[in-house]
């Protein structure tokens, strides 16, 4: 797999080998930024994890990879995926989203196809998002598998031409693959420079919560483990060559959202003299009022009105259903946020960057 040490990509390898725990995980991670090896404390330990600290672009590593651990699943998370940097600068999510999943493809030719190894059971699985569909009106209809590409950021560009190349491998060359584009994450290990983790980690430090433009877009939510589900779904279950798209029927705008974390952080202080004790610095949310941090701030350039999956597809081929409220899965992410102030104050500070290490090895 790629992108272990990221948000999704993390969880993915946490609930993999607990569920599968005769498998044997392969992690490829260029340790970028939104890398973090923290994230993987839970499996270090775990004689079936092999970390591989390297960059997708770098083909004849992958392809070695695939050789040496004959390797039949290959699920690629690895991606540049925050829309902001995106907009400022574009070139790493070309070359990471684009060069890279080129990258991965044609090892995965070469070893599986022209070596002759491409059993019915192996797969290259691709996650992907909904925002390739480009966005919505307030009446639309949520994006099916059909909705025409109409990506409008350099993220959603860059991940729409992924998910045609890796769709070309398999019209061109027969190469078994699947792809699932999934709505908006949250959860456990999410950076906090996306909006529920910097939302949560900001009433904590009692610093202003930024809300672009009217705070009226639409995003429609899934929890994280609940993509992991969809995604082993589509790996287990998921027809050769098609895409699926996974989400929970969650829209809400990111005003509500904003609000909603508000008013459960206020919750969460009430009452509570020893969490009060350790984040002394949270004081609105200790008064109770924590929405007094909310600040409008300027919109994103060309930032996207609305998004919502249609998951009708994933729900009848797949059976797959998510399991996770939002209300109790945002109950559960500030919980995590807060049993872990040590993991997202190292983000902050830069210090978990010294997590970063060389090479290949299993602990
Ligand atoms: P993330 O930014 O948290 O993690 C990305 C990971 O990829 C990091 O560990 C990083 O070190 C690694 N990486 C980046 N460039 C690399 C390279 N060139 N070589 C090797 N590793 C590299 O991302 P995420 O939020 O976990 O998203 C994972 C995937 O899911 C992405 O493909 C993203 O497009 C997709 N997705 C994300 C969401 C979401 O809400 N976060 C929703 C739908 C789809």
């Amino acid at each position: 797999m790629t992108g272990a040490a990221g948000f999704i990509g993390a969880n993915f390898v946490h609930y993999w080998l607990q569920t599968y725990s005769g498998d044997r995980v392969v992690a490829l991670d260029a340790l970028t930024y939104a890398g973090n090896r923290a994230n993987l404390n839970p499996v270090e330990c775990n004689p079936n994890f092999v970390f591989c600290h390297g960059n997708i672009c770098d083909t004849a590593l992958v392809e070695r990879l695939l050789r040496e651990h004959e390797i039949d699943t290959l699920v690629h998370f690895a991606a540049e995926s925050h829309v902001d940097r995106s907009i400022i600068g574009p070139d790493a999510f070309i070359e990471t989203n684009i060069i890279g999943t080129h990258s991965l493809l044609k090892a995965a030719k070469q070893v599986w196809l022209e070596e002759g190894q491409q059993r019915q059971t192996h797969r290259f699985h691709h996650v992907s998002t909904d925002e390739v569909y480009g966005s919505l009106g307030p009446a639309d209809p949520p994006f099916s598998e059909a909705t025409a590409y109409a990506p409008n950021s350099p993220y959603s560009a860059s991940k729409a031409a992924s998910d045609h190349l890796v769709r070309a491998y398999h019209h061109t060359y027969g190469l078994n693959v699947t792809t699932s584009n999934c709505s908006n994450n949250y959860g456990p290990y999410h950076f906090p420079e996306k909006l529920i983790p910097l939302v949560i980690t900001n009433i904590l430090q009692d610093k202003p919560l930024p809300v672009y433009g009217d705070g009226q877009q639409i995003r429609d939510w899934l929890y994280v483990e609940d993509h992991v589900r969809g995604i082993e779904r589509v790996i287990k279950r998921g027809r050769l060559g098609e895409s699926y798209n996974i989400g929970g029927n969650n829209e809400w705008t990111n005003i509500n959202i904003v609000t909603l974390i508000c008013s459960l952080m206020n919750q969460r202080f009430a009452g509570q003299p020893a969490l009060r004790q350790r984040y002394p610095a949270a004081c609105s949310a200790i008064a109770g009022q924590a929405e007094t941090l909310i600040q409008y701030v300027e919109d994103r350039k060309g930032h996207d009105r609305r998004y919502a999956i249609a998951p009708e597809k994933s729900n009848r081929e797949l059976g797959y259903r998510p399991q996770e409220s939002f209300e109790s899965g945002i109950r559960k992410t500030i919980d995590w946020y807060l049993a872990n102030d040590q993991w997202w104050r190292a983000i902050l500070d830069g210090s978990y960057r010294q997590g970063a290490s060389e090479g290949c090895h299993s602990q």
